[in-house]
Parts: C-alpha cells; sequence; structure tokens
C-alpha cells in the first residue's frame, strides 16, 4: 500500500505551530519550517526538519504550506512580500481570526494563483495528533478532499465545513463564545457558593454533571430553532426568568459581580417582552438574532 508522504512546510513555530510540525514530521512526512526567531525551531530540526532561511524558502519548499502565526495581519505581512510563489501550492491558514479576515485572504491567495484552505484549530497544542483535537476546515472542497489524509494526522476531528472560506473561522468563534460561556458561569456559581464557604472543588462535583445535562438538551433544543417551534416542553420563558431574578438577587445581595445574571435575565425580559412568556427557551433564539441593549 503506497503511503502519502507529501511534503509539509509550517510557517510558524510558536507553541501550537511546534506542535503541528512535530506530528507530521514524526508521522513521516519531509517537514520544512521557518519561524521568525529560528532559535524556536531547534528541537524540530533536532527532529529532523528542514530549516528554511526565509518565508519564500520554506513557501518553495512545499506543496502543502501550513501557516500559525498570532493573527491574519502577521499572516499578510509574511505572505504579501511572496508575491505569485504561492501559485501552484495549497495554503492551509491554522491562525486565528475572523470570518472576514479569512474571505480576504482567500481572496488575495487566489489572486495569486494559489489554493487557500481556511482552518480552525479547536484544541490546545498536546492535543494536536490526538483523537482529542477538532480541526475544522473551509474552502474549495476539491483542495480539502486532495490533503485530507495528511492534515487528519493533526487530529480525529477533522471536519469540512463548506467552500465558504469564512465558515471555520466563524465557527472557531461561536464555539468559542460558547466555552467562555460554560467556564464564567463556573466561575459566577463558584462565587455565589464561596460566601457560604463552599470551595470550587466541592461546587465542581454538582456543575460538572449539571453541564453534561444541559448539553445533552442541544440536540433538541437545535431541533426546536431549526423548526421554529417554541412550545413549551418542560418549564417557560416566564418560569425561567423567575429563577433568574434570584439569581440576580442572591448575586446584589451577597455582594459578587451581578453582571452576567444581569445580562440572563435582560436576555429574557426581551423575550416576555416581545411575547414569549409561555414560550419554550428556544424561543430565546430570537433575542440572540438581533442587535439589542442589553443593561448590566
Ligand atoms: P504563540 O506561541 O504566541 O506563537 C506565535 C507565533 O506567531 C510565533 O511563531 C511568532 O514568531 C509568530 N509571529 C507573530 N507575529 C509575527 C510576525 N509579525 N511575523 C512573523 N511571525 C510572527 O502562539 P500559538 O499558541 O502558537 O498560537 C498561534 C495561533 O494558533 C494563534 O492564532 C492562536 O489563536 C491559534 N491557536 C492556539 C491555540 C493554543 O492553545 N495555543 C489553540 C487554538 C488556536 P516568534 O516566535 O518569532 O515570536
Amino acid at each position: 500500500m503506497s503511503i502519502d508522504k507529501t511534503p509539509v512546510t509550517v510557517v510558524g513555530l510558536g507553541l501550537m505551530g511546534r506542535a503541528l510540525a512535530g506530528t507530521f514530521l514524526r508521522a513521516g512526512h519531509p517537514t520544512t519550517v521557518w519561524n521568525r526567531t529560528a532559535a524556536r525551531a531547534d528541537e524540530l530540526v533536532a527532529e529532523g526538519a528542514r530549516l528554511a532561511g526565509s518565508p519564500a524558502e520554506a513557501v518553495a519548499a512545499s506543496p502543502l504550506v501550513i501557516v500559525c502565526v498570532s493573527d491574519y495581519a502577521a499572516v499578510r505581512e509574511l505572505l504579501e512580500p511572496l508575491g505569485d510563489i504561492l501559485g501552484a501550492r495549497v495554503l492551509v491558514n491554522l491562525t486565528s481570526g475572523t470570518s472576514e479576515g479569512a474571505r480576504q485572504t482567500a481572496e488575495w491567495v487566489t489572486r495569486q494563483g494559489g489554493s487557500y484552505l481556511d482552518g480552525a484549530i479547536m484544541a490546545v497544542p498536546p492535543a494536536i495528533g490526538t483523537a482529542e483535537a477538532v480541526l475544522l476546515y473551509s474552502g474549495p472542497r476539491a483542495t480539502f478532499d486532495r490533503h485530507e489524509p495528511t492534515l487528519r494526522l493533526l487530529g480525529a476531528g477533522t471536519a469540512y465545513l463548506g467552500a465558504d472560506h469564512g465558515l471555520s473561522s466563524l465557527h472557531d468563534v461561536a464555539l468559542l463564545g460558547a466555552m467562555w460561556s460554560v467556564l464564567n458561569s463556573f466561575l459566577q456559581g463558584v462565587a455565589l457558593v464561596g460566601t457560604a464557604g463552599v470551595d470550587a472543588t466541592a461546587f465542581a462535583a454538582f456543575a460538572g454533571p449539571l453541564i453534561g445535562t444541559v448539553r445533552d438538551w442541544l440536540p433538541d433544543l437545535a431541533q426546536q430553532i431549526d423548526k421554529r417551534d417554541y412550545t413549551a416542553r418542560d418549564a417557560t420563558i416566564g418560569t425561567h426568568l423567575g429563577a433568574m431574578e434570584h439569581l440576580v438577587h442572591e448575586s446584589e445581595s451577597l455582594g459578587v459581580d451581578a453582571g452576567l445574571p444581569r445580562l440572563l435575565r435582560a436576555m429574557a425580559d426581551r423575550a416576555v417582552a416581545d411575547g414569549h412568556a409561555d414560550s419554550d427557551y428556544a424561543a430565546l433564539i430570537e433575542q440572540f438574532r438581533r442587535p439589542g441593549r442589553v443593561d448590566r
């Protein structure tokens, strides 16, 4: 059986770039690397990576070029001076950014004659190359298909989202938003129970299972949203709002920050004002779909 060992270049050897390059290297791909601070390549070079002397040399070395630097401005700063050297190459940008930045970068790479995939890494560097790592890609399907076996080395949770280059960054920010919301809600709870001398570890024993239960609600909630069926199944938004008032009151009277509780209450208040007091929680999506003034 022939095994594809496409030569790969990795530009950017921060914490993440080093994990990406190391994974390709250990899988037997000829790997060329470049980093602004060359010393960060030392360990990879010791493992067999080839250190390019310039970004141009690095890009020219492989048909598949991965870029992972701090932000899109750095990507453009690095690549724009290269001109049409990207032609006939596939650029995979795993730098975090916005959908607008991804679409603009795609236009620029396409003008240079190159092919572009935008990617988002939903994992930390130690998870790269494992079953846990989720990496999301968007751009031309044929380009993704051609390099999927190589890209899949970075994480078993590799997924193609669609031709619109903005999709991976859009999912990235949306998923990180969900992550921060869960973490901040947990911290809010820790602050509240902490006023009664309960420590975070004790609270986590209850919060963890609850978060798991809420996760299990998502498929049904998503179906209700997609069908715009807001018939209450268990508790109405009016009932939730009553409990949110308790959360705001406890936070204010116990002297912990009430900003997040007030935000939750404000969204539910708006839903009720829109006539959704008796609707299912799914109806709150209407409040998220439009901008509105939120009192904190
Ligand atoms: P990092 O350790 O801070 O590394 C940043 C990299 O960008 C370094 O290689 C740095 O070069 C390079 N760089 C920055 N500005 C540059 C410029 N103007 N020209 C050339 N190179 C430049 O960050 P990281 O953790 O590797 O993250 C890289 C990207 O992956 C970010 O977009 C991040 O959001 C994303 N990401 C990271 C994680 C994570 O857990 N670390 C998870 C998901 C996504 P020098 O070494 O010369 O400074």
